[in-house]
């Protein structure tokens, strides 16, 4: 589907996704260290609100979901129906080292060792935590992202890159390859 053909209520739904995102944010056996920059990020100094980033306590509302942690055995089943419950469409972004690969968490006998273990990712944020500047930048790539995609009707074009080195910065959200 190209921009073209939508329809007037798709496009206005679009354009509403892409000017105000609604985000959850579901910790999936964090330190909460994590949790709490993400915090940060709603309280008057970074204000996200501003830019129009409203935090959703419900699933079935949000448009992106931020996951925290390192995903354990428990609660790995928990975090696949929360994003099952999500409405098209939907990004992931995967907090810090935990987010990538289980961090400090990392090959213990109860861990997944990283979000993709359960759900695909679309958008990795480095560190331990990130700074909640570096959370407003991975929701900002993850509208990027929203926008590319809904021009080009999905997601498949950027499974065709699978292979190539990743567009990702060297310290911040990046785009997976
Ligand atoms: S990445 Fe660091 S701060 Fe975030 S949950 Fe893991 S250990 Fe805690």
């Amino acid at each position: 589907m190209t921009a073209d053909s939508r329809t007037m209520s798709t496009r206005l739904a679009d354009w509403a996704r892409l000017k105000s995102p609604w985000v959850t944010v579901f910790n999936s056996g964090a330190c909460n260290a994590c949790d709490i920059e993400v915090i940060a990020c709603l309280m008057p100094i970074f204000d996200v609100e501003r830019f129009g980033i409203l935090a959703k306590g419900s699933p079935r509302h949000a448009d992106i979901l931020i996951v925290t942690g390192p995903v354990t055995l428990k609660q790995s089943t928990r975090l696949r129906r929360i994003w099952e419950q999500m409405p098209e469409p939907k990004y992931v972004i995967a907090m810090g080292a935990c987010g990538a690969s289980g961090g400090v968490f990392h090959d213990l006998y109860h861990v997944m060792n990283g979000v993709e273990s359960t759900i695909p990712v679309d958008v990795w944020v480095a560190g331990c935590p990130p700074r909640p500047d570096e959370i407003i930048n991975a929701v900002v790539t993850c509208l990027n992202l929203m926008k590319e995609d809904l021009a080009r009707g999905g997601k498949e074009w950027r499974q065709k890159k699978t292979g190539e080195a990743p567009a990702s910065g060297p310290d911040s959200a990046g785009v997976p390859a």
